[in-house]
């Protein structure tokens, strides 16, 4: 009986695959499932498209832009990256254009896009309901690709993406005019208009239609959003460039960063310098710690080493200054809300950023005797006490 429940199962299940018209070679059915995956994602793209091109109208292509983090989002086990080829249709938007941007995320994050006209400003931010198409998923090898574009087409688009966000006007120069419009916009920061990720996707599309150079924009999309702390990073990769390069050929830096922030992941994209690769450590400060440092090191950034021609390790100990961006009127982080004073800054460096000696500052340079770098990023070790830096206040060694 039990036998005859087995084969009459796998009769129907084959009767099935022959009725989708699947073949039988393992290797063809593996191509049909890649097929629907493509498929699938292409069509949420298309028809994310689609909906935001009936709500702002279709930019001028020079205009249109569309950061999404497709690529890193993975949706019920299946990776999503198919979406990038769908956004194109976005008025022919590419990461070659600085038009199609790739925001980093974690895999489990929601899959979302940003829709953004960077002349007027407007911009709409769909995010995908995966539990709603989770079903599709479950049932995607049993499909036919023309059948599954077909039913992303036709599902209702709150089922698909939930109540997209619409804004009229998201440039600084509207969101930063006056206290109304600071007030409201922060508003709609607190109720998560986009998904929770108001600050970056203002603060990118604002670095968009700012002209923000693209290996800055790099550094951002890995750091997910774009803030001040990003630039102070991308200063000192150009710091190091300008004053400290590399002297032999092939060679790459070491970084001691003491303490860490925002600016490491931009450090890590300019310079290809990673703790994957041993060429990376950070060591963390409490404010305490802060308290203790030298005077001359109170704004440290961390410690850069190079190799000679000699085969020897040199070291430059670098400070970056912020206090320096409001002793030159600029913005300063005490005012307004968080995200109005970054958003503000990030603007404001842009005109600095070929003048890092601004804002960078020398503490000490040095010259390993033996060893190397990562021989100060061992666990019981202190770079900054008397045996190595020297930058504690006397008596302070924590
Ligand atoms: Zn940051």
């Amino acid at each position: 009986m039990q036998m005859k429940a087995r084969c009459k199962g796998l009769v129907t299940l084959f009767t099935f695959f022959v009725l989708l018209g699947f073949h039988s070679s393992p290797m063809a059915f593996q191509r049909s499932i890649e097929e629907n995956q493509y498929a699938l994602w292409n069509a949420v793209a298309t028809r994310a498209v689609k909906e935001a091109r009936n709500l702002m109208g279709a930019p001028h292509p020079q205009d249109a832009v569309v950061l999404t983090n497709a690529g890193y989002a993975v949706v019920e086990g299946l990776t999503t990256e198919p979406c990038l080829d769908g956004l194109r249709q976005w008025e022919g938007a590419t990461a070659g254009k600085r038009s199609l941007l790739e925001v980093h995320s974690a895999r489990n994050s929601a899959l979302w896009f940003f829709f953004f006209n960077r002349r007027t400003g407007q911009g709409v931010y769909y995010e995908l309901k995966g539990q709603n198409i989770s079903w599709i998923i479950g049932w995607l090898e049993y499909f036919r690709a023309p059948w599954i574009r077909r039913i992303i087409a036709a599902l209702p688009t709150d089922q698909l993406f939930g109540e997209p966000a619409y804004e009229e006007n998201i440039l600084a120069e509207h969101l930063l005019a006056n206290q109304a419009n600071k007030d409201a916009w922060n508003d709609k920061v607190a109720a998560k208009v986009f998904g929770g990720r108001e600050f970056a996707i203002v603060t990118i599309a604002n670095g968009i239609a700012h002209g923000t150079p693209y290996d800055l924009i790099k550094s951002v999309q890995f750091h997910d959003h774009y803030c001040p702390g990003v630039t102070s990073g991308y200063l000192l990769a150009n710091y190091l460039e300008k004053n400290f390069p590399l002297l032999v050929p092939g060679s790459a830096y070491f970084v001691l960063s003491i303490p860490p922030w925002c600016k490491d992941d931009a450090l890590q994209i300019l310079l290809n310098t990673t703790p994957g690769k041993s060429g990376y450590a950070v060591f963390y400060l409490s404010a305490a710690d802060k308290g203790n440092l030298r005077e001359e090191a109170k704004d440290l950034a961390g410690v850069f080493f190079r190799k000679n021609q000699s085969g020897k390790w040199e070291g430059v100990v670098l400070g970056f200054s912020f206090a320096k961006i409001e002793e030159m009127g600029g913005p300063t982080t005490a005012q307004g809300y968080a995200w109005e004073s970054r958003l503000a800054m990030d603007l404001w460096l842009l005109d600095y950023l070929d003048q890092p000696e601004l804002f960078i500052n020398v503490i000490k340079t040095f010259e390993l005797q033996q060893g190397a770098p990562s021989d100060w990023a061992r666990v019981g070790v202190d770079p900054l006490d008397a045996a190595h830096l020297d930058l504690w206040k006397p008596a302070s060694t924590p």
